[in-house]
């Protein structure tokens, strides 16, 4: 059984007041769903506050970017081990990552490899675009992302890797996938390039998060899914009332 995973990304979003507010009114209520594994993800000027409200709560604290550099002349990036001073987790080519900075499979892949090296657990995004997705080109965009953000990783490596997939034409538009969409990619496309990456019993311990418009609505529908294992939430990780209605639904996966 692979434990459910939901984590909030934050963007850039929030004074460093509100999310400290935020994190406060999470906290009550998610310490004790100790069922699903839970993190939010704020921007960097607030990890070292934040690692110290979260510390001892069970409540996990990852980052959205970092470099894959350990040290060095790279102004305006943030290293791996900074990140894993504070941090348990890092989301990492997030679509927007890829569209406005450029990011590419290959220093995705860096990263990842990177953020493992240093005990962090990557969250690797994967998705097509809306023209890619009615292009009939979903499986092969998202093979791709998957397979080259994986690259040169061993089977012990790769279990210690979340995905995300994450429709680039669900993501802030209010148009969430489908249960059925979602899960068609979940086993039909990503759980196979595990498989014949890494072998049947690490591409089934391998969580794939789901992410694109997920709120307290439709998150119990898409969690009812067996190889949808939790949510990337984005906008509804910003109100303490639907992240935790999104943790409760997937508490009450069947
Ligand atoms: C995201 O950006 O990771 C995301 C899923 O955003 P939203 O939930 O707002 O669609």
């Amino acid at each position: 059984m692979r434990k459910p995973f939901v984590a909030g990304n934050w963007k850039m979003n929030k004074t460093g007041e509100e999310a400290r507010l935020l994190v406060a009114e999470l906290l009550p209520e998610l310490q004790s769903i100790t069922a699903v594994e839970r993190a939010v993800c704020p921007p960097f000027p607030y990890l070292v506050s934040l690692s110290n409200m979260l510390a001892g709560t069970g409540i996990g604290l990852g980052a959205q970017n970092m470099h894959w550099e350990a040290s060095g002349a790279f102004t305006g990036e943030v290293a791996p081990k900074m990140v894993a001073e504070f941090c348990q987790y890092v989301i990492l080519g997030h679509s927007e990552r890829r569209a406005y900075f450029f990011e590419t499979d290959e220093t995705v892949n860096k990263k990842v490899k990177a953020a493992l090296a240093v005990g962090l657990t990557p969250i690797l995004c994967v998705g097509e675009t809306l023209a890619e997705n009615e292009a009939g080109r979903t499986a092969e965009v998202v093979t791709r992302q998957t397979r080259l953000g994986l690259e040169g990783l061993t089977p012990e490596q790769a279990a210690r890797v979340v995905i995300a997939y994450e429709p680039v034409w669900a993501i802030g538009t209010g148009r969430a996938a489908t249960s059925e969409q979602a899960q068609a990619v979940h086993a039909g496309v990503v759980r196979p390039v595990l498989r014949e990456l890494f072998g049947e019993p690490v591409a089934q311990a391998i969580r794939i998060q789901y992410g694109g418009s997920v709120n307290a609505k439709n998150a119990a529908e898409l969690f009812s899914m067996p190889d949808i294992d939790g949510a990337l939430v984005g906008g509804a990780s910003l109100k303490a009332p639907d992240f935790i209605a999104i943790v409760k639904a997937a508490a009450a996966r069947g």
